[in-house]
């Protein structure tokens, strides 16, 4: 599984004149060598690669990784990389600079007096970002779960039910049919604090007439969904039926635009561009999506500062939004999978207004 992954590691390490890497963050330890627990280090230098973890992960960890060197430390992992001497005779060793603490960059340094450390960034992300078969294969699985989720969501809304029931109906749901648990806390907004793109599910009931935006998603294997739809629960007014139109006409822009080759701001530009024209450009306060996959959030984005470039493997969402205060919002989320010459929507659950 690893193989292609730590060639193209080591390729920007050759690029960037670093003989090794040293990477902490747990969702990149998982992604290089397959372990999933909840303390790990993977050490990359040229020629070799090691893995640590505690005792509490011993068979696990023997379980899940292929073609690593496995070391299982009696005190902190640092600690084990030194002694498992992995980067002896190493000059230059990279760390993941956004996930290294103050203290755990201290600790290194006083381990490895010899080394010098460069602070790097990107390289696991940027090999992450192109997915493998495997990989959208279990975001496929991830994906038709919470469609079957929203699904079932759907029979269950009317006036009256609170937006914290929902939530727990999603958690409940997405364990339910098969994947690891919800992917992140799910947004469950109605009426007028749909115009909040963040907001908790709170104890608020859901009143007839209302908008309810509801965002969610799960882990499969450690990869992500996410899925955005906003319902009516009883028959919309004019404005709420409008700004919906706008919301999922400036998405379909997006999407038909997408492609290989085509810099991620041109899409978030053609959302935008629908949205400001329709006279609700104010209202559209975020970015058009972000890349997905062993993260909600990877650092592919789509925005108007992106210097970005899709590729094909790319997983991406599209989630245009309006946001009125004092009235409410919208906003429609689907994942997709860039290719050569299109892109495939990978969610399947339904875009027209839906009124519950
Ligand atoms: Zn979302
Ligand atoms: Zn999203």
């Amino acid at each position: 599984m690893p193989e292609r992954r730590l060639q193209e590691v080591r390729r920007h390490l050759e690029k960037a004149r670093l003989d090794a890497l040293v990477v902490s963050h747990l969702p990149h330890v998982r992604y290089l060598s397959g372990f999933s627990g909840s303390n790990g280090l993977c050490v990359i230098s040229l020629s070799r690669q090691s893995v640590f973890t505690d005792n509490r992960y011993r068979d696990q960890i023997r379980d899940e990784v292929e073609g690593f060197r496995i070391h299982v430390a009696r005190a902190g992992l640092f600690e084990a990389a030194q002694k498992s001497g992995i980067l002896k005779g190493v000059r230059r060793a990279g760390f993941e600079a956004q996930y290294v603490s103050f203290s755990a960059f201290r600790n290194l340094k006083r381990l490895f007096p010899e080394l010098s450390l460069v602070p790097t960034r990107g390289i696991v992300e940027g090999v992450a970002a192109i997915k493998d078969d495997g990989e959208i294969e279990s975001i496929r699985r991830a994906v038709a779960i919470t469609d079957s989720v929203f699904s079932r969501i759907l029979r269950i809304l009317k006036p009256g039910i609170r937006e914290m029931d929902v939530a727990a109906e999603i958690g409940y749901w997405h364990k339910k049919l098969g994947a690891d648990g919800d992917g992140f806390e799910p947004i469950v907004a109605s009426g007028v604090r749909g115009a909040l793109p963040h907001a908790r599910p709170t104890m608020r009931k859901i009143v007839k007439g209302e908008f309810v935006t509801i965002d969610l998603g799960c882990r499969v294997c450690g990869y992500h969904s996410d899925l955005t739809r906003t319902v009516a629960v009883g028959q919309p007014g004019k404005k709420a039926r409008t700004i919906y139109r706008i919301v999922l006409e400036a998405q379909c822009k997006a999407i038909d635009a997408a492609r290989a080759g085509v810099k991620s701001r041109f899409l978030d530009g053609l959302a935008r561009r629908h949205i400001r024209r329709s006279g609700f450009g104010p209202y559209f306060s975020h970015s058009l999506g972000h890349g997905l996959g062993i993260e909600i959030h990877e650092p592919l984005r789509l925005s108007a500062l992106s210097r970005d470039v899709l590729n094909a493997g790319n997983v991406v969402t599209v989630e245009p939004g309006i946001y009125i205060p004092g009235f409410g919002g919208v906003r429609i989320e689907d994942d997709i999978l860039i290719r050569e010459h299109n892109c495939e929507v990978l969610n399947k659950a339904p875009k027209e207004l839906l009124i519950v």
